[in-house]
């Protein structure tokens, strides 16, 4: 998404409504299949020597479940908040030189969307997962797999009491 810097410093402020397509969320994030395009709203802001860009990011993830693998769809809504110079003596990691007549702010938003995904996520809180042994889908069906956790310092226990028994 590119923004005339020329027209924001000229005006002070400009409102932008986009719909984006950024693909490499999906190409870069192991647990999302796809992305939906993107949803941006928001004003970019002048005031000597500091730009702003604020807004909302939209969008819709498929995201793969990271216990079952199973694909399912959730809505993305985040925050989009970035400041640039055009003073060279200020400068920092967080705001970052206003050079060119045009700014593109694509990699923001992507970065934005980075920040806002779900690390760890679940088609549903009590997904139970794939068996460990035979790789069924227990949310859909149940195998004939002992697949009880065993905690390795009972797991010793659990040989020993076999074994008495079958003697
Ligand atoms: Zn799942
Ligand atoms: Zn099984």
């Amino acid at each position: 998404m590119l923004l005339n810097i020329k027209a924001v410093k000229r005006s002070g402020q400009i409102a932008f409504d986009q719909t984006l397509d950024l693909p490499r969320v999906a190409r870069d994030v192991i647990d999302i299949a796809a992305i939906s395009p993107v949803h941006v709203v928001g004003m970019a802001t002048y005031t000597s020597p500091l730009l702003t860009i604020e807004g909302v990011v939209e969008a819709r993830i498929t995201y793969v479940c990271s216990r079952c693998l199973t694909n399912f769809e959730q809505d993305l809504s985040t925050h989009l908040l970035q400041s640039y110079t055009t003073d060279p003596q200020q400068v920092d990691e967080e705001i970052p030189c206003l050079t060119e007549d045009e700014l593109d702010v694509s990699e923001n938003i992507e970065e934005a969307i980075f920040l806002a995904l779900d690390e760890r996520p679940l088609c549903r809180t009590d997904c139970k997962g794939l068996c460990a042994d035979c790789g069924t889908n227990l949310n859909e069906h149940t195998c004939g797999c002992d697949t009880r956790p065993i905690d390795p310092r009972l797991a010793a226990l659990k040989d020993l009491l076999s074994s008495e028994q079958s003697e």
